[in-house]
């Protein structure tokens, strides 16, 4: 499978969208009966009253709702639909509550998984928008406030002698799925944080910093979080992951030592898993594996199936 069909299965991944602003949605799509809005809240996502189906808000769902505060940033194009994320956090109150009382929030997390895929994509996008936009409120070179600019998701600085433009900006973390093989069998590495919820183990991860590639963050992290060493870093898939505003890069890595020093600064434990007792472990609940929205779940299943390989 080629690196795209993978990232592709990922959630939040493989939208299809024009991202430019089509000469028929002038405005916002304020006039365009194409136009649909995402109405974004933190990590949630306004959905119908049932928590159903999310709510994309067309020109006469709007009502009474004051349309010219909306600040809407533009998403795209999909051929049918020109669509548009509102942060409501950045709304003026009175417009923040009308919206709102259309539908109900709901954490995107907890639905993305089952929704279908394009919908699932189109929400993480409009999430990771929402959560720049509450950023850039002001500009990074002159403190000025910023204005959303029109027919771009960007956001020009409202000071005639500065006018930077500020665009989204988008992390770079590392996942990394360590795997061990010797005459006892073949066992991964699996690491927690004291916030998750209890017997969740997942992939070790870290931010790329300045002046270091993926990879070499992947032999960083694994090192700091756990004194291994590791080598044949293979590059498996890539997640955009809308909660965090960063792009996920999966890999594999094969441990060069076995033996864990636990950095808990960082992780709560991190132990080694055998592929033959981890089906009881999961049986029993006393392991959890990360959920089926996240690379990690990808990365720990296609160890697991023997699928984590290029094979050189
Ligand atoms: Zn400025």
């Amino acid at each position: 499978m080629d690196h795209y069909s993978r990232s592709a299965r990922n959630t939040f991944s493989g939208l299809i969208l024009s991202r430019k602003l089509p000469p028929d949605v002038p405005d916002f799509g304020q006039t365009s009966s194409r136009a649909l809005y995402v109405v974004v809240r933190g990590d949630e996502v306004l959905f119908d009253a049932t928590q159903s189906e999310p709510l994309l808000l067309a020109q006469n769902m709007l009502g009474g709702c004051d349309q010219d505060h909306l600040q809407a940033m533009l998403l795209g194009d999909d051929g049918r639909h020109c669509y548009f994320a509102v942060n409501i956090d950045r709304l003026p109150s009175g417009t923040a509550s009308c919206l709102g009382s259309l539908g109900t929030f709901v954490p995107l997390r907890r639905h993305a998984a089952a929704m279908p895929s394009q919908l699932a994509a189109l929400l993480g996008y409009a999430r990771a928008a929402a959560g720049w936009h509450s950023l850039a409120r002001f500009c990074s070179l002159c403190g000025h406030p910023t204005a959303p600019k029109p027919g771009a998701l960007a956001q020009t600085c409202t000071n005639p002698d500065c006018g930077a433009q500020h665009f989204p900006r988008v992390n770079p973390a590392m996942i990394v799925l360590v795997h061990h093989a010797d005459a006892h069998g073949e066992r991964c590495l699996l690491g927690r944080q004291s916030t998750w919820n209890p017997r969740v183990y997942s992939a070790l991860s870290g931010y790329v910093e300045p002046g270091e590639s993926a990879e070499d963050a992947v032999l960083r992290e694994v090192m700091e979080e756990t004194g291994i060493k590791v080598d044949d870093v293979r590059y498996f898939s890539s997640q955009p992951w809308p909660f965090s505003d960063s792009l996920m890069l999966g890999f594999h890595a094969r441990a060069i030592n076995t033996e864990i020093y636990l950095d808990v600064t960082e992780l709560e434990d991190a132990r080694w898993f055998s592929r033959h007792e981890i089906p009881s472990l999961l049986d029993s609940g006393e392991l959890v594996l990360p959920s089926a929205e996240t690379i990690a779940r990808h990365l720990f299943d296609a160890w697991y199936s023997h699928d984590y390989t290029d094979r050189g």
